[in-house]
Parts: structure tokens; C-alpha cells; sequence
């Protein structure tokens, strides 16, 4: 453990759940990385959706709790059995990290991913999380093929730009949504062919597919866009509900599916798509290949202090903002 470190940390966290007024940030004890973990000082932290139904109480959490689930740094110091990464070196985060919204995280060394020379801190911050999202999504969940069209909502969000600009990548053709005309511009700006509106869109979907309805719906909106995304489907099509921004989606009938020409729905989360070293090794090298290559643009859409925790997730849920957010201590 080398002997030049700093004695505390700062963590943002929750005393309890409820609005943003429940975070603080208080100085705690520099973590200890234990067997296999290394302890990573933190360049940025990303913010996603998740920590905000978790600060709700939507996900139960055991307060205090910091939050965080992503976040890039340098390894200050590596626990025993630590094997192939060494101190110095640039890591972002892959599933399963935690307390992320500090000046010091600690992380499995497994699960830490080394980040590229001509990859930045802000690019790679701004990946892991919702960039393998979309690699599962489009590769994984639904295999899309180049020349098909597909349906992807809120396309000037974090999750939505990397979609599009990944399905562009495929030669598919890209269907969105926004709420606003300056999000609009934004998902355009992304690649997308064409940016609906949310109350418009299923009979919009059908007039562009010419009555046939797009094979795949990718649905992070849930509860307001569920029931369009089914109309938008063609017979056997896939709905790809992969998150709530709207709320969550009530219980369903599953015989819609039959009526509706015999869909498919999945509730997907990354976990289940980084199942193992080589899984993680594929979706990491290809986004960053992406990045590197220009296929990706990462669009950060605001960088907070760390102790502003609060007003990123008042932004996120109030749809005020675009692209990616970042905590920097
Ligand atoms: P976004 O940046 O996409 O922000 C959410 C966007 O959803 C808003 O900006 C807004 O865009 C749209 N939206 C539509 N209706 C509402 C509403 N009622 N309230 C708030 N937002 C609304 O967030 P992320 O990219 O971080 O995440 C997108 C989704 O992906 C989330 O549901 C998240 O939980 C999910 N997710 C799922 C993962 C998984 O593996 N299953 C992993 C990562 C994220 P507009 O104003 O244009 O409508």
C-alpha cells in the first residue's frame, strides 16, 4: 500500500431517500483496496438514470449511500492478487462498480477496464455505462442488419445519441423521438433519419414503413411510450423495454402479443450481457474502436461538481438535459 496517499476521501451520498435535497458530502476514510480490488482516484464520475430511482426509493437502497455505478480515474493503490493492471494506469468502469460519486472508488480489478492512450478521461468517463447499453442493445439483444429501420426513443439522451450513432454505424436507418425542436437537432446531429414527436409517433412509424410497422423498438421511456412502441412494431417484431424514464410500465395482458402479430418484449439490464471476461473484452474493444475511428462521438451534455450530485439529477429528471452527464470532484 504506497505510503503517499491522501488520508480521506469525499463522497456525495443519500442520508435517506427522497428528493435531491437528501445528498451531502462528507469526508470519510480513504478506502482500502482488499484482495483483487485496486483503489482508483476519480477524473469524472458518470451520472445515469439508475441513481436517481435509487436517491427515490423507486430501487431500495440502505442509506447512507453513495451512489454511482460508473466512473474513470487512475489506480493509486491495488489490494493482493491484483494481476495485470498496475498503479498509474487509467481505468474507467464496467457493470457492478458502486459508490462511484467520490473523489476515491474502489473497484474489482476484473472488472476495470484500461482505457486507451488516445482515449481522454472525459470520453472515457462518458462511455462505460451507457455505451456497452447500446452495444448490447444493437448487437446482442436484437441483432440489427444493415438496411433495416428501427425504432429508438429520446435520441438526444445519454443512452439515445450512442444508440443511433452505433445503428448509423450498421447502415441501419434510425427512427426517433424527442420532446423539444432544439433536441431534435441533437438527435439529428446523432445520425437519426427521422426525430418524431412523442404523441405522433406510432401512426408516424407506420407512414414511413409504408404500413409494415419497424422490426425492433429500443424503449428506455417505458410507461408514456410503451403502448406506441407495440403499434409500431410489424408482425413478430421485437419491443426492447430497457428502462423507465417515464415510470415504470404497469402489469400487460400477453395475449396484446398474439393480437399484435406475434411480438417479442424483453426487459434487458447490462449485467446480463457482461457475463464474463470475454463478453466484456468484445463490447469494450468495439466502442472503443468506434471512438477512435470517429463511428462515436461522445456528447457531454454537463459537467458538475461532485457536491452538485443534486442539481444533475434534478436536470436528468426534469428532461432538461442532453447527452452525458459527469460529476467531477
Ligand atoms: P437520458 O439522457 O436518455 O434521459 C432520459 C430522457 O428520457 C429524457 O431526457 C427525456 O428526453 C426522455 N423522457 C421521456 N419521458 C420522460 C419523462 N416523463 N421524464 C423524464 N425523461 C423522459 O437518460 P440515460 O441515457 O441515462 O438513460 C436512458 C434510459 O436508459 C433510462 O430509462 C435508463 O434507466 C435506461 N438504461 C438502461 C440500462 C439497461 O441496461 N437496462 C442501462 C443504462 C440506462 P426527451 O425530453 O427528449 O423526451
Amino acid at each position: 500500500f504506497p505510503e503517499d496517499l491522501p488520508s480521506a476521501a469525499r463522497v456525495t451520498r443519500t442520508e435517506q431517500a427522497g428528493g435531491t435535497e437528501v445528498f451531502s458530502t462528507v469526508e470519510v476514510s480513504l478506502p482500502e483496496p482488499g484482495p483483487g480490488q485496486v483503489l482508483v482516484e476519480t477524473a469524472a464520475a458518470g451520472v445515469n438514470f439508475i441513481e436517481t430511482y435509487q436517491r427515490s426509493g423507486v430501487y431500495p437502497v440502505e442509506h447512507p449511500f453513495v451512489p454511482g455505478g460508473e466512473g474513470t480515474g487512475t489506480i493509486i493503490a491495488a489490494g493482493e492478487a491484483v494481476e495485470g493492471l498496475e498503479i498509474g494506469r487509467r481505468v474507467t468502469t464496467s457493470e457492478a462498480a458502486t459508490g462511484t460519486y467520490a473523489t476515491h472508488f474502489l473497484i474489482d480489478a476484473a472488472k476495470a477496464v484500461p482505457v486507451p492512450d488516445e482515449v481522454t478521461d472525459q470520453q472515457a468517463a462518458a462511455l462505460p455505462l451507457q455505451g456497452a447499453t447500446a452495444h448490447y442493445l444493437i448487437n446482442s439483444t436484437y441483432r440489427v442488419a444493415p438496411g433495416e429501420t428501427v425504432l429508438t426513443h429520446a435520441g438526444a439522451g445519454g443512452v439515445g445519441q450512442i444508440l443511433t450513432q452505433l445503428l448509423k454505424a450498421k447502415g441501419a436507418r434510425v427512427i426517433t423521438t424527442t420532446s423539444t425542436a432544439e433536441k431534435a437537432e441533437i438527435a439529428q446531429a446523432a445520425g437519426a433519419d427521422y426525430v418524431l414527436s412523442y404523441d405522433t409517433f406510432a401512426d408516424e412509424v407506420r407512414e414511413i414503413t409504408k404500413g409494415e410497422g419497424v422490426s425492433v423498438v429500443y424503449d428506455g421511456v417505458g410507461r408514456d411510450t410503451f403502448t406506441g412502441s407495440l403499434e409500431s412494431l410489424g408482425v413478430r417484431g421485437t419491443l426492447v423495454l430497457f428502462g423507465g424514464a417515464s415510470g415504470q410500465v404497469p402489469p400487460f395482458d400477453l395475449q396484446e402479443l398474439n393480437r399484435r402479430g406475434g411480438l417479442f418484449v424483453t426487459r434487458p439490464s447490462l449485467q446480463w450481457y457482461l457475463r464474463n471476461a470475454e463478453e466484456r473484452a468484445w463490447r469494450f474493444s468495439e466502442l472503443f474502436k468506434a471512438l477512435t475511428s470517429g463511428d462515436l462521438t461522445l456528447n457531454i451534455g454537463g459537467s458538475y461538481p461532485l457536491a452538485e450530485a443534486g442539481r444533475a439529477h434534478d436536470d436528468l429528471e426534469n428532461r432538461r438535459t442532453t447527452g452525458k452527464l459527469l460529476l467531477v470532484p
